[in-house]
């Protein structure tokens, strides 16, 4: 049986008896660095140079310094830097200031677990992740409440690093909806995997195949727009309040005939075997290896890929129909406003 914690299971003192440094203040940092602030603990941010997000964290009320001088100040340091350069700048500004001693912390457990950011043994390491996009970990929590996280431990030099790591999940609001004992390696790879094979990448080639399929068969665009793209937000978010069964119980007896009988031609041997080869390109570190050399060569195939999905006809299309509504585009800029930094 998984082993979850709330409330109290959490020592909110521990967390408040210590310095943590938030590295970033992005997605994910501004919203733990808030929340830290807000339930007592001294939390600092720390930026690089010139950064612009600066003045926005200072007008937050937060004390903002830079990446050495916070690493060296604090005792829990959260790096929330884009995992492709948290590695560069833990070598040249974090790693010098490390004691023994010191929590090194995580949201998402590439670097460790790929081996790109190898800690000092002195020092725990630990992930508090949570489930969730950082404007939600922010809003959940001013509401009361908090988004679902994962907690692991991948070094306990102390023997109280995952109290030590629960008491900031506590902090940030995570407690309140749960948190998920789990490994860096699970958390990794499910994580990879998710968003390659269901959430991003299956998802999206799905709806671009299924539109594509109506196109060519000589429908018009914005059929198809609406059937295999705009529809799949309604259905999904069936999915999300009452599970499989429950969305079929809100579609008509056609639909759940035709998607019990057809989802499994789609989704059939064949592309099971796909997902076990990418599964398994995802544990033997040949996806990350890949994408750390993509990194290094300056990201031209991404760019590329990025470049050819913006021109597609389901994004030529579906801009013109979502301009009609501009009720769906009014949230799509609040979500830019309070992301990225
Ligand atoms: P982000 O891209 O939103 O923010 C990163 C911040 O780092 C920005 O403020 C950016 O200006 C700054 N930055 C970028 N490069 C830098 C550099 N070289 N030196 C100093 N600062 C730099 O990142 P995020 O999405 O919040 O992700 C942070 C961590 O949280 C990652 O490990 C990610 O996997 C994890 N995570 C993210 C989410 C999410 O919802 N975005 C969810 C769970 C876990
Ligand atoms: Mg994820």
């Amino acid at each position: 049986m998984a082993k979850l914690y709330y409330e109290k299971d959490a020592d909110p003192g521990i967390i408040r008896g210590r310095k943590v440094a938030v590295i970033g203040y992005g997605s994910q940092g501004h919203a733990h660095a808030l929340n830290l602030a807000e339930s007592g603990v001294d939390v600092r941010v720390a930026l690089r140079e010139g950064s612009s997000s600066k003045t926005k964290a200072e007008e937050a009320g937060l004390r903002v310094l830079g990446i050495a001088e916070a690493a060296d100040e604090a005792d829990v340091i959260m790096l929330l830097l884009p995992d492709t350069e948290q590695a560069s700048v833990y070598e040249s500004q974090i790693a010098p200031h490390l004691r023994d001693g010191d929590v090194l912390m995580f949201a998402h457990g590439f670097n460790i677990h790929f081996r790109q950011i190898v800690p000092p043994a002195g020092v725990d390491v630990a992930m508090v992740a949570p489930k969730g996009p950082g404007h939600l970990v922010r809003r959940t929590y001013t509401e009361g409440g908090g988004v679902p996280s994962l907690v692991a431990v991948a070094q306990d030099a102390s023997g109280r690093a995952r109290d030590i790591a629960l008491s900031y999940a506590d902090a940030i609001g995570a407690t309140r909806a749960g948190v998920l004992d789990t490994t860096f390696a699970e958390e990794t790879e499910t994580d990879l995997f998710g968003e390659q094979v269901v959430l991003c990448g299956g998802l999206t080639a799905l709806a671009r195949a299924g539109f594509e399929t109506l196109v060519e068969a000589g429908y018009q665009p914005e059929s198809a727009y609406f059937e295999c793209l705009h529809e799949l937000k309604l259905i999904v978010d069936l999915m999300y309040e009452q599970g499989i069964s429950g969305m079929r119980f809100s579609i008509s007896d056609t639909a759940e005939y035709g998607d019990m009988t057809r989802g499994p031609r789609v989704i059939d041997d064949h592309v099971r075997q796909t997902m076990r080869q990418i599964l398994a390109d995802i544990r033997s570190g040949a996806f990350a290896e890949e994408w750390i050399a993509e990194n290094k060569a300056g990201r031209p195939r991404f760019e590329a890929l990025r470049k050819e999905g913006a021109e597609h006809p389901v994004e030529v299309v579906g801009a013109e129909l979502r301009a009609m509504m501009p009720f769906i585009s009014s949230g799509h800029q609040r979500l830019q406003d309070v992301s990225g930094g």
